[in-house]
C-alpha cells in the first residue's frame, strides 16, 4: 500500500496550496493513505510566537479540515490526522491532550533539542559535534516516550554539514539514534524533500549519504516521506521511485505503511 504520513498544509507558513490540492495530488500519484502531519502548534511561554508552524489559533481549522477531507473523499483515500512534533518534555501535557483530542499519531522531528522559544535551531547548533550530540540525546529521550510511531529525517543533525564532516560525534549520534529507534520498533524516515533538493543542486545534507551507510549495521525498517510543503512533491512520482531504490539499494528494508487506530 503507497502511503505517506509527512505532509504539511498553508498554515505552517512555509508551505503552498489549499489542503484539498494535496489530497488530490496524493490520489493521482496513486498513494491510497495520506496522513496530514503539519508542524505542531506549542503554547510557548512569555508570549513567543513562533514562524515555521502553525499558531496555536489555527489548530480547530486543521483539525476541522482534515476531518472535512476525511469525509469528503471516504472511499478513494485514507486520510490520517497528525502532527509532525518535536519533544519538548516542559509540554509534554500539550501532546497528550491533543492526542485525547483527536490527532491520531505523531511524527518526531526534532528541530530543536528543547523548547523553541529558548533554543537554537538544531541544523545551526549541529554545526558543532556538542550541538550533535545534544541533539542525539534529546531524539533519543523522544523516541523512548512512546508518543511517537516514526522519526522523520533522523539525519537533520547533518543540515549544515558537508558529507565529509560526518565525525566520530556523528556516528555516535547514528548509534544512539538507530539503537533507540530499533528498540522501540520505530522506522526512521527517508526524506524525499531533501532528496529533491539534493537533486536539483541545492542539497540540505539529508539524506546523508555517510549517515545511511554507517547505519547500516542497525538495519532499521525504514519509511519514505514526502514532507511536501507543496502538493507537487506528492504528485512527482519518480521521486517516490528514486527514493524507494535509494533505500532498497542500500539493502534497507522498506515499510510501506504504519499500523495505527482509527
Ligand atoms: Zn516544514
Ligand atoms: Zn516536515
Amino acid at each position: 500500500m503507497k502511503a505517506n504520513y509527512h505532509t504539511h498544509t498553508v498554515r505552517c507558513q512555509h508551505a503552498m496550496g489549499r489542503d484539498e490540492d494535496y489530497v488530490r495530488a496524493a490520489l493521482e500519484a496513486g498513494f491510497e493513505e495520506l496522513g496530514f502531519s503539519d508542524h505542531m502548534p506549542w503554547p510557548f511561554g512569555g508570549g513567543f510566537v513562533s514562524s515555521i508552524r502553525m499558531g496555536m489559533a489555527d489548530l480547530p481549522g486543521y483539525i476541522a479540515s482534515v476531518h472535512r477531507l476525511q469525509g469528503a473523499y471516504a472511499g478513494r483515500i485514507r486520510i490520517r490526522l497528525g502532527l509532525e512534533s518535536e519533544y519538548f518534555p516542559r509540554y509534554r501535557d500539550h501532546m497528550l491532550r491533543l492526542r485525547d483530542g483527536g490527532i491520531s499519531y505523531y511524527i518526531l522531528g526534532q528541530h530543536y533539542a528543547d523548547s523553541e522559544e529558548d533554543n537554537p535551531y538544531v541544523g545551526i547548533e549541529c554545526m558543532t559535534d556538542e550541538g550533535v550530540l545534544r541533539y542525539a540525546e534529546s531524539t533519543v529521550r523522544a523516541i523512548r516516550t512512546g508518543l511517537f510511531c516514526y522519526v522523520a529525517h533522523p539525519d537533520l543533525f547533518m543540515r549544515h554539514r558537508d558529507d565529509g564532516e560526518f565525525s566520530p560525534a556523528c556516528e555516535q549520534a547514528t548509534d544512539m539514534i538507530c539503537q533507540a529507534a530499533r528498540e522501540a520498533d520505530m522506522p526512521l524516515e527517508y526524506n524525499l524533500l531533501g532528496l529533491q533538493s539534493g537533486l536539483r543542486g541545492h542539497f540540505r545534507g539529508y539524506p546523508s549519504k555517510p549517515f545511511w551507510q554507517y547505519a547500516k549495521k542497525y538495519d532499521n525498517t525504514v519509511i519514505l516521506g514526502t514532507d511536501a510543503h507543496d502538493p507537487a512533491l506528492l504528485a512527482d512520482t519518480s521521486l517516490w521511485e528514486t527514493g524507494r531504490a535509494e533505500v532498497t539499494g542500500m539493502g534497507y528494508r522498506l515499510t510501506e505503511n504504519l499500523k495505527m487506530e482509527e
